[in-house]
């Protein structure tokens, strides 16, 4: 039998877990059974979401379904919904692990091999694995399909898999393009202009995004991760080694989310901004309810978890994609600049400098780029070789243009 179905405060797959998400799931046990976020699947298609969780454009949040399976073997896994994407969280080599998608029919698809994407995480992360490393974790496109299979190599364990359906957006909630509409703009039109602005013009807010807030509450209504804010000392860029090729990338936002703030019980997603292939940028970390994205009103930044160590005061920056051999887009690359640019002006950064980083935390000072990849801080392929070879370029062009 299939659990397609989060499991049940005090089920047995639930006592492995952390107490803040063990707390959260007691909510969805109780008080919000009924709830569309994580709702029991199929049992609520197409129904209302609550009245009480809509975003600022009015219309409902989309509605997110998860099946989760702790330590899954290698049967096939079926869903009763349509899969946007598979999270796998693994320990052992970041190779060495294949999976399948299995159509609504019952038919497999083609095995493919399934690589560690950006090793993000909380500085203070409490691993299940009692690891001093992170483990390995992915997002695996699904394209709508209704199951999945593993297999791994030996000296592979999976600790835990996540079928999402991240929902859609209503029409009503996708935000205005920000320049003049056309039949081929993107949702939402990068500003072009070249200015350094922030936010940057067309600013896709967590609301319009469809983040569901309640996500990152704990059963009492408290921040599982309360937002701690720090002086800004660096920007880290990141991708999320998913497809380049993303037909809907708010998906992809949603299904991150529900990776990092429930299954990586991190509380949040681990980025304080993405970006996606047509230049749009997308709002990371909540930082509060003033409007102005990953600060406070006192222009500190909010700490998120993208680059293990040097989180707090480290700007994290995702490009939605994966850029190990192919480059970004050139409306990724202008976003990034702009985005880049607005925040060293924002904070007097350098972008072409180097810094002593001080992590707030321990104390601990570390030599790295103003503007850089996460590779500069920590051993990994993040963002991509190719992205990664942009960077000089983005540095000397966000130098001009916050100049
Ligand atoms: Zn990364």
């Amino acid at each position: 039998m299939v659990n397609n179905t989060y499991p049940r405060p005090g089920s047995q797959a639930e006592r492995g877990l952390p107490a803040s998400r063990r707390r959260f799931l007691a909510v969805l046990g109780t008080a919000t059974a009924g709830l569309p976020l994580l709702g029991a699947c199929g049992a609520s298609a197409g129904g209302p979401a609550a009245s009480d969780h809509r975003g600022s454009m009015g219309d409902a949040l989309p509605r997110v379904r998860v099946s989760q399976e702790a330590s899954p073997g290698r049967e096939v896994k079926r869903t009763s919904f349509p899969i946007t994407a598979v999270g796998l969280t693994w320990t052992g080599p970041p190779h060495g692990v294949r999976l399948r998608l299995i159509d609504r029919s019952g038919k497999p698809g083609e095995w493919q091999d399934v690589t560690a994407g950006c090793p993000c995480g909380k500085d203070a992360e409490t691993l299940r694995t009692k690891s001093t490393t992170p483990p390995n974790r992915a997002l695996v496109p699904a394209h709508g399909s209704y199951g999945y299979q593993l297999d791994v190599d030996s000296g592979v364990k999976v600790i835990e898999a996540i079928a999402i359906d991240a929902g859609r957006l209503g029409r009503k909630q996708r935000p205005a393009p920000s320049g003049t509409p056309s039949k081929s703009a993107p949702a939402t039109a990068p500003d072009t202009s070249g200015s350094v602005a922030f936010p940057p013009p067309g600013l896709v807010l967590r609301a319009d995004w469809g983040a569901d807030e309640t996500k990152r509450l704990t059963a009492d209504g408290r921040e599982s991760s309360p937002t701690r804010f720090t002086r800004v000392q660096a920007i880290t860029v990141h991708h999320t080694a998913t497809p380049v090729d993303d037909p809907d990338p708010a998906a992809t936002v949603r299904a991150i989310y529900e990776q990092h703030a429930v299954s990586n019980d991190w509380g949040d997603i681990g980025y304080n901004f993405l970006i996606d292939r047509q230049g749009t940028v997308y709002e990371g970390r909540y930082s509060g309810a003033d409007g102005i994205p990953a600060h406070n009103a006192d222009d500190e930044v909010v700490t998120a978890f993208h680059t293990f160590g040097f989180n707090p005061g480290n700007i994290g920056i995702a490009l939605l994609g994966d850029f190990g051999k192919q480059r970004p887009s050139s409306r990724m690359r202008d976003s990034l600049v702009r985005l880049t640019a607005s925040l060293a002006a924002r904070h007097r950064l350098n972008p072409l400098a180097r810094v002593t980083y001080r992590s707030p935390t321990s104390g601990k000072s570390t030599d790295g780029p103003a503007l850089g990849g996460h590779q500069d801080w920590t051993s990994t392929e993040c963002p991509g070789s190719a992205a990664y070879l942009d960077l000089p370029e983005v540095r000397e062009r966000a130098a001009q243009l916050a100049r």
